[in-house]
């Protein structure tokens, strides 16, 4: 390495000492008017941007080269940050004409910024609707510190957790980046593992670094103020995330005002996996928003109501008050049209606060902004006047926050032009009659050849010669001619500079300064109009909080309307919240799926009731494909609803506050990656029934299904009993299950109860009613549905055969007495016998789906090998066997 740095050129030299410093990000090295990458980043960009990869001779070296355009910039940024990589931008920061002329060989670079995923401000990564967090974590012992942020909004966060919350906490923040000490990079937290992890030296998150550099971020003696100064594991992950984005933005991040301390208490708990299955804000096929909760319910207004919907949906409420302020807001709105409507186009034309503050602060904006800025804040006046009679205890509150900042409005409308271009290097941002000196220069600039002409008939007035010319050359600039007749009434300030043949040439020190002020007029007046809007950006910058402080409540007001418009349009009631145990909904429909029906198939509503004291566990059969999915996660979606604030789709609904939502769906719906699925769904199980309180919602859809008939029933039965059984488990459940063995347990527990979701036979087919009514489901006509789908009618007949064999025996499962899991022996015995009686009637049709008739010697084979007994043969025993099993294939 040594040898090869001494031929390399200076710039190479320059290059390598700054890409060394900035491990794993992608440097993008500012030549002229190219952004360069050499060596593995070229390689690496050419692949993903499709640039061509060229050679460039480095002292004797080829080093890979890859390159763009400057202004190419905006467009190949985002896309490597898209695809998750970190980008540094290395620019020259002082002039190549400078730096020769101080006899230097190389300018001086910097990096000026690095753009990673979590930590952006381009507009053109960032999607309006949506929060962009970064996540750091302190993993330490049985807590963990977590800190989020997102810089595009000034938000700074912190919280403690559990490891087990913490899935539940990064699946509401879906961060783009994940923070995480370097000492774990061979261990990554399993429950990280799927995010995009950056690792932070192991310093930074250690001693009273992080406390230090919050303190002195937010210029205090402690964080007392914020209400977090005891959260002091989080402390080290607030500080390193602090840390970071300070070393990538290289700025002082003066947005970010308030640290506050994110309370998981306050809201229902959704752990991961409920958030998916209930696809709150993402759907569970492709990811995107389509047939997600959150596609339905918004219809907010502006980017800072999408972001926080987003958040609303993710973290329901727990308080009865705090809800209930919310629903009388929403009722309001929902029952005046034209306060709602009025209200909803002045909203449309608020601007994006959140994110103008942010940049404006940070310096990385224009001109542009400020005016959006000016405009958004004109709107307030016509959004207060429009709540100000507003009886709704929120959206008096939300009255109150709305500053009108009127001096800030005045200030930027008196100083930018009606349109103000993109950029702030070329000027053309101020208007006329802002300031005294811009105005000046630029009739200068304007009007240069204009003012000369009145100089020369002033000079020539003055000095009575009125043949006097001004003139210009490149050696002189500006300068005065005379001719030789009226040389005697020069006067003597003038200076001789030229004799010519027949006149005399000279300058003024007047003269000198007019030229100085028209030939550097323009660039003057860009340099000033750049230092007035730099002052301009500063002043406004002061007014960060207090625009954040609008932002949020403009969100809310927001938010509160979008839930209005929502019901309004789709028909939705005010749900009545109250401390009771008891979930009391008449007619209600999926909020996604009655969308989302074929035309002209209408969405059967239904009633659910549930209670702590008698319908605890409402057990219901029915089919696949009946409807009992629907019921389940409608369920779950109209506590969570009403729990937001929303009204919700139903024709009367009563709601007892519920602490958590748990759900475990269908096996075959969401594999992790490399688990089963059963140890998945045994993993969410264990989950539940370790974290339910009586004050829960579980919805748990076809328990074991994930293993075969006779497990999974047999743990569907003893959870079932669980939860039954142990009063601090005794939540509100919903089983949806094909396995009608199941209904036995009514007669068993009192709290237990059976339901259906209606089906009725006719010729044969099955007509799916889609209501749910009291009693267990006969048969689960599994069969008539396979017909339906269009199996074979030889298998479909033999699958009967089979069925009227199986429904001779019973299953007959007693109750131990205790209430516990314990299966009795005669438990064991019953299944035994039913087991053995599947399997030998299920083995057969299988055979026969590749003909009609059982070959006879399958049946042999598999007498034979039924009677065999592997646990007691020997090897060579079993080995014959095999041969003797061969021969009848
Ligand atoms: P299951 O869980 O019983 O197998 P699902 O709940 O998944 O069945 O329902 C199957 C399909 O039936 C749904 O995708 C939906 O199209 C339709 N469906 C379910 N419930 C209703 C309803 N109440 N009204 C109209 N269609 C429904």
């Amino acid at each position: 390495m040594g040898k090869k740095k001494k031929k390399q050129t200076p710039l190479m030299r320059q290059y390598f000492e700054i890409k060394e410093k900035h491990p794993g990000t992608i440097l993008l090295f500012r030549v002229g008017d190219f952004y360069e990458t050499f060596a593995d980043d070229a390689v690496l960009i050419s692949k993903e941007l499709g640039i061509t990869l060229t050679k460039r001779n480095n002292g004797g070296d080829q080093t890979p080269l890859a390159g763009f355009p400057y202004h190419a910039l905006d467009s190949y940024l985002p896309k490597l940050v898209k695809r998750g990589f970190r980008v540094a931008i290395c620019e020259q920061t002082e002039d190549p004409e400078t730096a020769k002329k101080a006899g230097k060989k190389i300018v001086n670079r910097e990096v000026t910024e690095i753009t990673t995923p979590g930590v952006t401000m381009s507009e053109k990564l960032l999607d309006h609707k949506r929060n962009n967090y970064i996540v750091s974590i302190f993993w330490a012992g049985g807590t963990v510190g977590v800190a989020f942020s997102d810089i595009s909004t000034g938000e700074f966060g912190l919280s403690q957790v559990g490891k087990t919350e913490l899935d539940s906490l990064i699946q509401s923040l879906q961060p783009s980046e994940v923070l995480i000490q370097k000492k774990l990079k061979n261990s990554v937290p399993e429950i990280l593992k799927s995010n995009n992890i950056t690792f932070i030296e192991d310093w930074v998150y250690e001693g009273d670094y992080g406390y230090k550099i919050l303190t002195e971020h937010f210029k205090t003696h402690s964080l007392k103020g914020f209400g977090v100064e005891d959260l002091e594991i989080a402390h080290h992950a607030a500080g390193s995330l602090l840390h970071y984005m300070q070393e990538t933005q290289k700025s002082s991040l003066g947005h970010l005002k308030r640290l506050y301390a994110y309370e998981n208490s306050e809201y229902m708990s959704l752990d991961g996996s409920t958030k998916r299955n209930l696809e709150l804000t993402s759907s569970m096929q492709e990811g995107g928003t389509d047939g997600t909760l959150v596609s339905i319910l918004d219809a907010t207004s502006t980017a800072m109501g999408g972001r926080l919907l987003r958040k609303w949906i993710m973290r329901p409420l727990k308080k009865a008050e705090t809800i209930e302020n919310r629903l009388e807001a929403v009722d309001e709105l929902v029952k005046d049209h034209t306060l709602r409507e009025e209200l909803r186009d002045e909203l449309d034309q608020v601007g994006d606060l959140e994110r103008l503050i942010s940049r404006i602060s940070v310096g990385r904006t224009n001109a542009r902004d400020l005016k959006q800025l000016q405009l958004s804040l004109a709107q307030i006046t016509a959004i207060k006047r429009i709540i100000g009679q507003s009886g709704s205890v929120l959206i008096k509150s939300i009255n109150k926050r709305l500053k009108l900042l009127i001096d800030v409005q005045e200030r930027i409308n008196g100083a930018l032009v009606e349109d103000p271009p993109a950029s702030i290097r070329d000027g053309g941002i101020f208007d006329e009659g802002f300031n005294e000196d811009l105005d000046e220069l630029r009739e200068i600039a304007r009007n240069g050849k204009k003012y000369i002409a009145e100089i020369k008939n002033k000079l020539a007035k003055d000095a009575g010669i009125p043949s006097l010319k001004i003139g210009y050359n490149k050696v002189f600039g500006y300068y005065i001619e005379v001719t030789n007749t009226h040389k005697d009434k020069v006067p003597e300030h003038f200076i001789r500079k030229q004799t010519l043949v027949n006149s005399e040439r000279y300058i003024t020190p007047e003269l000198k300064e007019v030229e100085e002020k028209v030939l550097s007029a323009e660039d003057k007046s860009k340099t000033l109009e750049g230092e007035l809007f730099e002052e301009l950006r500063l002043y406004v910058a002061e007014f960060a909080e207090d625009v954040q402080q609008i932002a949020t409540a403009i969100a809310e007001l927001d938010c509160i309307q979008s839930f209005a418009e929502v019901a309004f349009r789709n028909n939705y009631v005010k749900p009545e919240i109250n401390e009771e145990d008891v979930v009391d909904v008449k007619k209600g429909r999926h909020p996604v799926v009655e969308k989302t029906l074929e035309a002209g198939e209408p969405f059967i509503p239904n009633d659910i009731y549930l209670d702590n004291s008698e319908f605890q566990i409402l057990m219901i059969t029915g089919p696949n494909m009946a409807g009992k999915s629907i019921i389940l996660r409608q369920t779950g979606l109209l506590v969570l609803m009403a729990q937001i604030g929303c009204f919700v789709p139903a024709e009367k609904a009563t709601i007892g506050l519920v602490d958590k939502i748990f759900t475990r769906v269908g096996a075959s719906d969401n594999l992790a990656a490399g688990e089963s699925t059963f140890l998945v769904e045994m993993n969410e199980a264990a989950n539940i029934l370790n974290n339910a309180t009586p004050k829960s919602l579980i919805l748990l859809d076809e328990v074991g299904r994930g293993t075969s008939t006779f497990d999974g029933l047999s743990i569907a039965w003893s959870l079932s009993e669980y939860l039954h059984n142990k009063p601090e488990v005794a939540a509100k459940t919903l089983f949806a299950t094909h396995y009608h063995e199941l209904n036995e347990l009514e007669e068993r527990y009192e709290r237990i109860k059976n339901f259906n979701v209606q089906v009725k036979e006719h010729d044969g087919k099955v007509i799916f009613l889609r209501k749910l009514v009291r009693g267990g489901a006969d048969h689960s006509y599994g069969i008539q549905v396979a017909n339906m789908a269009g199996l074979p009618d030889v298998v479909i007949n033999r699958a009967k055969e089979i069925l009227s064999n199986l429904e001779s025996h019973t299953l007959d499962v007693s109750h131990d007495g205790n209430g516990a899991m314990a299966q009795s022996a005669k438990k064991k015995e019953a299944a035994k016998k039913v087991t053995k009686e599947v399997e030998k009637q299920a083995e057969l049709p299988q055979m026969t789906l590749f003909g009609s008739q059982i070959d006879p010697n399958v049946e042999t084979l598999l007498n034979k090998l039924e009677a065999a007994d592997p646990d007691r043969m020997t090897p060579i025993e079993a080995m014959l066997m095999l041969s003797e099993l061969k021969r009848l294939v």
